[in-house]
């Protein structure tokens, strides 16, 4: 039997969606969940200065970058929303857990713009259950005003289009790396091709930091100058790459570290080098990141490190360093028979 929710967020029509966090893994399901029940969805812009210092204010200093980015957009949506959307995402099973910082956020969010903003949310303990989900956001909906079916039937469409979008990322994903593969044979019949080809490189970050333009985007547009072909480990299909990550560890607890490390497993020997990127001070990274430099053998690997005082400068230098090695090491290294 169903039980009666209490349609209590009826006045919201406008959903302000920070974009941080699990928005760059979500993003696609919550919009469109949210437009099929009739509401209006609306993003915080890209990250800048502006909003790392407001999330920075709104912080406590142990809280890992990305965290404080996201106080930052919730700034930024303040009077341009009914209510911000902070939803908690606690775990599937002891292999598949989130960060703690997606369970908390909700409350954090909460306690901190208590007088400022609205915050709608919702539970899902288990992200790997699909009808715990589907439960979640049918609830939400229902206290949105959307009817039993009405709030289902968007569920489903949302979840379709969530998994359209992940397919179509990891299908440009296999496209770049066929591509690299037709240059990896062109070089092996034709070694004076060497030079011209670009170097592979796998970029090992959390989707929220690869693809936030502040945190990320020099280092990306760096790769590009210096001749590189960028494939991110965020977009390999989600289900394999944790597969393969058992491989790596049977008690690692954070599922987006398993996808990104299974990701490396699968990827490893198309590549010519891994860069890993990850904010400061992030637990799960520091971590497997320690983990990945020492039992990943055969790829070379640059670990970056982002923090709020320094952002990417100094980065520049350890890129060149590093891409002149690979570049070395392709032309025959320093060690030759
Ligand atoms: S995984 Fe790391 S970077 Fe991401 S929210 Fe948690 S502590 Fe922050």
């Amino acid at each position: 039997m169903k039980t009666s929710v209490y349609a209590d967020l009826t006045d919201v029509h406008v959903i302000g969606i920070p974009r941080a966090l699990l928005q760059y893994r979500y993003g696609v399901l919550w919009q469109t969940f949210f437009e099929q029940i009739g509401k209006s969805v609306v993003y915080s812009g890209e990250t800048d200065k502006g909003v790392v210092d407001a999330g920075i204010a709104r912080s406590v200093d142990e809280t890992c970058l990305a965290s404080k980015i996201f106080m930052g957009h919730v700034v930024s949506l303040i009077g341009r929303c009914d209510a911000v959307f902070v939803p908690c995402y606690a775990s599937c099973d002891m292999r598949r857990g989130f960060c703690t910082k997606f369970q908390s956020m909700t409350d954090l969010v909460r306690n901190t713009f208590r007088t400022e903003t609205r915050v709608i949310s919702l539970l899902v303990e288990n992200a790997g259950d699909a009808k715990e989900s589907q439960a979640a956001y049918v609830e939400l909906g229902q206290r949105l005003g959307a009817s039993h079916k009405e709030a289902k039937r968007a569920y489903k469409d949302a979840l379709r289009a969530q998994r359209n979008a992940d397919e179509q990322r990891a299908r440009n994903q296999e496209e770049v790396l066929k591509l690299m593969e037709e240059f990896r044979r062109v070089v092996e019949s034709d070694p004076s091709k060497n030079e011209q080809a670009p170097l592979s490189i796998l970029v090992v970050a959390h989707p929220y930091i690869v693809f936030d333009q502040y945190m990320a985007g020099d280092i990306i547009r760096s790769l590009r100058q210096l001749g590189c072909t960028v494939v991110y480990a965020c977009d390999t299909d989600h289900a394999k790459a944790y597969k393969a990550s058992l491989d790596f560890s049977s008690t690692m607890p954070w599922i987006i570290n398993r996808e990104l490390i299974g990701s490396i497993l699968m990827l490893k020997d198309q590549l010519d080098g891994i860069v890993l990127i990850s904010a400061f001070p992030c637990g799960p990274d520091s971590m497997t990141d320690d983990a990945i430099m020492r039992c990943i053998q055969g790829v070379p690997i640059l670990n970056l490190m982002i923090d709020a005082q320094t952002g990417t400068a100094g980065v520049q230098t350890r890129l060149e360093s590093f891409i002149d090695i690979l570049q070395f090491q392709r032309r025959g290294g320093y060690i030759r028979d």
